[in-house]
């Protein structure tokens, strides 16, 4: 796809700055680990402070873990622009998931200070904590401490090392006996923007570079447990049978018939995980747990769907004489992405000639927590084959170029009021 107008941004430097944090906690050639809170976490946060203020931001870290590097506006009384995502990164994870929303946040507030631009209201470029929660098992943990969600015992929680979320915190300079304090107060984040790769295929698909997300889908995760009774293998009559495995088999396979029987909806639905007992190559099995992951941007569609997948337990159950048993682990709405926000982003992107298609988010970002005190608008940059949380994950240059041109031109708009000069 061919852009009309030339980059506002400079596309050398972001690229440079993407190069220089993946060399820290680097695994392998394209790989990266820099978990939450560790040496490799505070390196790389250095950097980036190191490259903030040089961009001339005023940086902090605050009681959560986040760095923040805050760009005065003219008018002190307005909400902040807040723009940014994460650099904390899976323990075998990639070079782009996260970095690209700090980095690509920092050099367009970077490009509006070298243009002689003062904001309206203030930005503040947040590279946010733990947003991956592979460490301590819960994430978005910075974005959920500023808007004050965090839940009772999150600092108890331990690394596979028995290390607590607590003591990495200290390790930081991070007390909890600050955090009420760095807690933004209602109304003081006027809007959230974050720019990140897409993690799945749909752009690829549509030979899309970026595309405009309309909200981020809600998960639910439930467990289910099927009991039946277990047996030798060699001795009960195929008749007399009460399969656990069977009978979950029977419903895995026929909730997916189900998720998939609108092929336009966005609905998705996994079973990741199985548990079967005994877990024996010759006892039938007694007892079965598997995991529901089932996301939509409608809830009344997925409300629907999870009131079918009750039916067929109840249908599969009596057929195979099995009990069952349901459990919910995490029931969160969809969020969508203020229109207002969507509009800004889709007339910056009108400008420099290009369309951006619109999908919504499976997995969360930072912005899912930004989504309960502000605004937001979220844009998507192409990941080669769908991939991420991998080193062969991969946004290209040009890609990230781009997205980070619409977030350029998008917080332009915000702070400015006016659209921005057309470049050359
Ligand atoms: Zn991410």
């Amino acid at each position: 796809m061919q852009t009309i107008t030339e980059l506002s941004i400079n596309q050398l430097r972001l690229d440079e700055h993407i190069e220089q944090l993946a060399q820290i906690g680097k695994i392998g050639d394209t790989g990266v680990c820099r978990l939450a809170l560790t040496p490799e976490d505070i390196e790389g946060i250095n950097q980036v402070r190191f490259w903030m203020e040089k961009a001339g931001l005023v940086t902090r870290m605050d009681a959560f873990g986040n760095l923040i590097g805050r760009l005065e506006g003219t008018d002190s009384a307005k909400p902040i622009l807040m723009v940014g995502s994460h650099i904390d990164s899976q323990p075998y994870g990639g070079r782009y998931d996260g970095a690209i929303g700090v980095l690509g946040a920092l050099e367009a507030v970077q490009c509006l200070v070298e243009q002689g631009i003062q904001p309206r209201m203030a930005i503040e470029v947040i590279a946010f904590c733990d947003e991956e929660g592979s460490r301590f098992n819960k994430g978005l943990f910075g974005s959920r401490g500023i808007t004050n969600q965090l839940e009772e015992g999150e600092l108890e929680r331990q690394d596979k090392n028995g290390v607590k979320r607590r003591e990495a915190l200290a390790s930081f300079g991070c007390s909890p006996s600050e955090f009420a304090a760095a807690v933004y107060p209602p109304g003081s984040i006027g809007s959230y923007l974050e720019l990140h790769i897409e993690q799945g295929p749909v752009l690829e698909a549509m030979d899309a570079q970026v595309g405009l997300v309309t909200g981020i889908s809600g998960p639910l995760w439930l467990t289910v447990t099927m009991k039946g009774m277990a047996g030798h293998a060699g001795s009960v009559p195929m008749v007399m049978r009460h399969d656990a495995l069977v009978g979950s088999a029977k419903v895995i396979a026929a909730f997916d018939d189900m998720v998939r029987e609108d092929p336009g909806a966005p609905t998705v639905g996994t079973v990741g995980s199985l548990r079967v007992f005994p877990d024996s190559r010759n006892i039938i099995p007694e007892e079965v747990s598997f995991t529901v992951d089932l996301r939509d941007m409608e809830m009344e569609r997925r409300n629907g769907l999870e009131a079918r997948l009750m039916t067929l337990l109840d249908e599969v159950s009596s057929q195979y004489g099995l009990t069952y048993t349901v459990t919910e682990d995490t029931n969160s709405e969809p969020r969508y992405c203020a229109e207002s926000m969507m509009s800004i982003i889709r007339s910056s992107a009108e400008e420099m000639g290009i369309v951006m298609p619109e999908l919504m988010s499976g997995p969360f970002h930072d912005a899912l927590a930004l989504s309960y005190v502000c605004d937001y608008g979220m844009i998507f940059v192409r990941s080669k084959d769908g991939i991420s949380h991998h080193p062969s994950e991969y946004s290209s240059s040009e890609d990230i170029a781009l997205g980070t041109e619409v977030l350029y031109r998008t917080i332009r708009k915000m702070c400015t009021g006016n659209p921005p000069k057309e470049a050359g």
